[in-house]
């Protein structure tokens, strides 16, 4: 399928030219008509499937087809999401399609001053991205009128809910207007998302991304049986090695992240810290130096690395495995971008091995162990094998599950750089 057979304006397909998409992806083939047409949409699809301009486009073409009528600029599209990094993500995602359409966005967000947010308020904007914590003091504050909103969004929203932002979504919510599109995306639907999406969405369109290739069969998994005091050595020994060329590494706890980074550095290995404990400047450094191949590793926690689009991680390290397996499925979606193979290498210590086993059984895959490194700890491996669940190390029949990501996309990534591994791998 082409973007030209959509339906949409020249003005977008310009932009979406621009952008060098030879496709829509079929996050964006399924949804773009349904919004198109008016409808509300309950889309399951993680990022990276392309799901920002799955809405994107057919909003800005909406917004453009209907002009304000007073030469006023309301509010007349507001789009939610859970951190700052994904709401300045989908604003980007709004100025790149939008840029021939004369609409204009702004984004909003806290931990940083609001003076230049008021000011593009006052100015007018038709499109407003903005997480719920800051939205809800501008709105507070006067600076925010949602009574003219024609189409709201809700992305990522089962993030939402871990993140307990749901409260603050029914306050904004009672600020719209009842008649409005709503489109809804979530990377899974539980009951509870599924509870919400009743009560906002009306007579949805449910979309989602068929799992044709997830994530999780495209990238190379092994876990590493190491003691917790020994994993930094661990991580500094693999970084030694030629294969890490730009790697995440997740660690459970801010302090965690921020140790992890004075130890990498002690190494002479160049690396950043980006979690909720930063200021918003501190975060886009961190994110920047990441991107421009300065920090060669990026330490996060799970909230801070959510929906952050970080081109060409060759791997993604599980430092401290994720007490929510399904993290796990998150975390390592960091990697192997637009079919590229990517690694995902897992720190397991003596404690973690019951969280190494709902990971595996969530994925309905063994990960393959790593056993000839020397930082082994043969308790955590050896007791592991018993706890770990009997699943075969290699799935005939790839693990479907709607939580997985699907095929993901992206603009202009490269491959992974090597698939080298620096030890000898053993199928468990
Ligand atoms: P998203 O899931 O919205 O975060 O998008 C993930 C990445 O896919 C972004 O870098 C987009 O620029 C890219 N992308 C979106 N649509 C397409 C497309 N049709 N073809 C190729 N890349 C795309």
């Amino acid at each position: 399928m082409l973007f030209d057979e959509l339906n949409l304006h020249a003005a977008l397909l310009k932009a979406v030219r621009a952008q060098g998409y030879a496709s829509p992806t079929p996050i964006q083939q399924k949804a773009i008509p349904y919004v198109l047409a008016g409808r509300d949409v309950l889309g399951c699809a993680q990022t990276g499937t392309g799901k920002t301009a799955a809405f994107a486009l057919p909003i800005l073409q909406r917004l453009s087809a209907a002009p304000r009528r007073d030469g006023r600029r309301p509010i007349r599209a507001l789009a939610l999401a859970p951190t700052r990094e994904l709401a300045s993500q989908i604003g980007e995602s709004f100025a790149v399609y939008g840029a021939h359409t004369g609409l204009r966005h702004t984004v909003i967000f806290g931990g940083v001053g609001q003076a230049s947010q008021t000011r593009a308020l006052t100015r007018g904007v038709d499109i407003l991205v903005a997480t719920p914590g800051r939205l809800l003091d501008l709105m507070n504050q006067g600076y925010v009128d949602l009574s003219r909103v024609e189409a709201f969004i809700l992305d990522e929203a089962d993030r939402m809910l871990d993140m307990g932002f749901i409260p603050d979504i029914r306050r904004v919510v009672r600020a719209l207007p009842a008649k409005r599109q709503t489109l809804l995306f979530s990377a899974t639907l539980p009951p509870s998302i599924l509870d919400l999406a009743g009560g906002l969405l009306d007579k949805p369109e449910t979309v989602s991304v068929a799992p044709s290739a997830t994530t999780v069969e495209r990238i190379a998994q092994s876990v590493y049986f190491v003691e917790q005091s020994d994993k930094i050595d661990l991580l500094v020994r693999l970084c030694e090695g030629q294969s890490i060329t730009r790697a995440l590494v997740f660690t459970r706890t801010k302090h965690g992240a921020d140790k992890l980074v004075r130890k990498l550095a002690e190494a002479s290995i160049p690396a950043a810290a980006i979690h909720g404990n930063k200021s918003q400047s501190r975060r886009e450094q961190a994110l920047a130096a990441f991107k421009r191949g300065a920090a060669r590793v990026l330490v996060a926690t799970d909230i801070a690395s959510r929906g952050l689009d970080i081109d060409e991680v060759s791997h993604v390290v599980n430092f401290d495995l994720p007490v929510d397996a399904e993290s796990y499925v998150h975390r390592i979606g960091r990697t192997a971008r637009a079919g590229a193979s990517g690694a995902a290498f897992s720190f397991c210590g003596y404690s973690e091995r019951p969280l190494l086993a709902s990971i595996e059984r969530l994925i309905r895959q063994r990960l393959d162990v790593v056993s000839d490194h020397p930082f082994r700890s043969g308790r955590a491996a050896s007791e592991n094998q018993s706890t770990r669940p009997a699943i075969a190390a290699k799935p005939s029949q790839p693990a479907r599950r709607n939580s997985a990501p699907s095929v993901v996309y992206g603009s202009h990534r490269g491959r992974s750089s090597s698939s080298r591994r620096p030890f000898r791998r053993d199928a468990a």
